[in-house]
């Protein structure tokens, strides 16, 4: 027999709240969302900042050609063509060596890995550690699976820290290999990179809000759910900053937020509740300086810099599992990044102006046991679904996850 469903009332408007609101109107299900901040995108978004003078993202948000739940949700909100695909032609950059090599997953990978070998002093042997993905047990994590191979320091650890935001001594090795499996393994077609032409706003965010306006749902925006009354297993009532809302029998809550803002909603529920900081430093520097960066993505070995990504407008770079950075004065961390740029450009350069953006809290520490966490997480309750990056296991907490869980919330009504 069909189920009713009345109304939806979703709360939260980063990726996963809006996700499940375009599947909720493209399944002609009605819905209302209700937003804690004045502003839709939540750990994705952009805003023009005035100490640096640009329009900058929180973050360096990339993403794999490989992941179709993205892919289709930009196709329904008709914003592909804002998206621009790079080749995965990563330079990587050794401090203490001065050592520079080059690794391109859009060619034949297996040659370019294997045949190549393309890491300073490696040989054949040592990149069989990609095979160690192919069977990994769930307890295990990426230093147990490959801490010992020759390219752990070289590419497992600034991977694994790209990927999953987490360290590889906690980081759950079931989960990469998952990564690798839709990526890397896949072959070049899976491991281009989305980017925004200009930023995720522009591409993601208002994209999304002017087809949810278009069919006419309302975002309660400045609304923290504050408490939730049940009874019988059942939500009767919310209550936000500034109204309460009843939840009728035909009615459902699907609560697209992270695990920590659950809990302080249901404080006995066990959930994941170690989180990790990335930071990320923008650098606007003169057109002429722009230029010396030649390749658009470079990681870093040895050094605070992990990633540094060529932007339009500036230079960006990202140091993920950052936590020992939260009470480090931004000013030093800036001098300190800018030094290691210029010791890779081979030349010392000035930066116009720049900013720092600690994102505390950016993903939940993805371990074996925080994994095990959600999934024992009973998500389907009487007249409730949780959706949100966390939720999908299997994937890191990423854009393609949070996206995917309002998909299937809307698919679990
Ligand atoms: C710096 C940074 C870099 C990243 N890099 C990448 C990357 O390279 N690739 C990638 O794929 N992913 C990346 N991610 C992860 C990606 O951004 C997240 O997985 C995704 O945005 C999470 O979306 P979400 O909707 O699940 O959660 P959130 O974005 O956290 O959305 C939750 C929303 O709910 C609201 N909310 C919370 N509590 C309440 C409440 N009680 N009442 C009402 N509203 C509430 C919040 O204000 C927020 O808007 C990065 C994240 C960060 C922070």
């Amino acid at each position: 027999m069909k189920k009713i469903i009345n109304k939806v009332h979703i709360i939260g408007a980063g990726l996963a709240g809006l996700s499940t609101t375009v599947n909720a109107i493209k399944k002609n299900i009605d819905c209302e969302i209700y937003e804690s901040s004045k502003i839709a995108g939540g750990r994705c978004r952009s805003f023009f900042d005035k100490k640096i003078n640009l329009e900058i993202d929180n973050g360096n948000h990339l993403v794999f050609s490989a992941n179709k739940n993205f892919l289709d949700f930009c196709e329904s909100i008709g914003t592909l063509k804002t998206f621009k695909l790079i080749s995965t032609n990563l330079i990587f950059f050794d401090l203490n060596s001065s050592n520079k090599w080059e690794i391109s997953f859009d060619k034949n990978i297996f040659k370019e890995i294997f045949y190549k070998c393309p890491i300073p002093q490696t040989i054949f042997f040592d990149y069989l550690s990609f095979f160690k993905f192919l069977l990994v047990k769930s307890k295990t994590t990426v230093h147990e699976l490959v801490g010992k191979s020759k390219i752990y320091k070289t590419f497992w650890e600034p991977f694994t820290l790209a990927v999953m935001n987490t360290s590889p001594n906690f980081a759950s090795a079931k989960v990469l290999s998952n990564v690798l499996k839709e990526t890397i393994f896949k072959g070049k077609k899976n491991c281009l990179i989305y980017q925004p032409l200009e930023n995720w706003e522009k591409s993601l965010i208002q994209p999304a809000l002017k087809f949810i306006k278009k069919h006419n749902v309302q975002i309660n925006y400045n609304e923290t759910l504050k408490k939730v009354f049940i009874d019988q297993g059942k939500i009767k009532k919310l209550v936000f900053t500034t109204k309460e809302v009843e939840i009728n029998s035909d009615d459902r809550v699907i609560f697209a937020i992270p695990p920590s803002n659950i809990n302080k909603l249901f404080p006995d529920y066990s959930l994941p509740c170690d989180y990790n900081t990335i930071l990320n430093i923008h650098y606007k520097v003169s057109s002429i300086n722009q230029k010396l960066f030649k390749n658009e993505i470079s990681g870093f070995i040895n050094t605070v810099s992990q990633w540094i990504f060529v932007k339009k407008d500036c230079i960006s770079v990202t140091v993920s599992d950052a936590n020992k950075f939260n009470t480090i004065n931004s000013n030093d961390i800036t001098e300190i990044v800018w030094e290691e740029i210029c010791a890779f450009i081979g030349e010392k350069i000035p930066y116009l102006s720049s900013q720092v953006i600690k994102e505390k809290k950016a993903t939940y520490i993805q371990s074996p046991k925080n994994n095990s966490l959600v999934q024992k997480f009973n998500n389907m309750k009487k007249n409730n679904i949780f959706a949100g990056d966390w939720t999908q296991n299997n994937l890191p907490c990423t854009i393609e996850a949070s996206i995917l869980s309002g998909k299937k919330a809307i698919e679990l009504l």
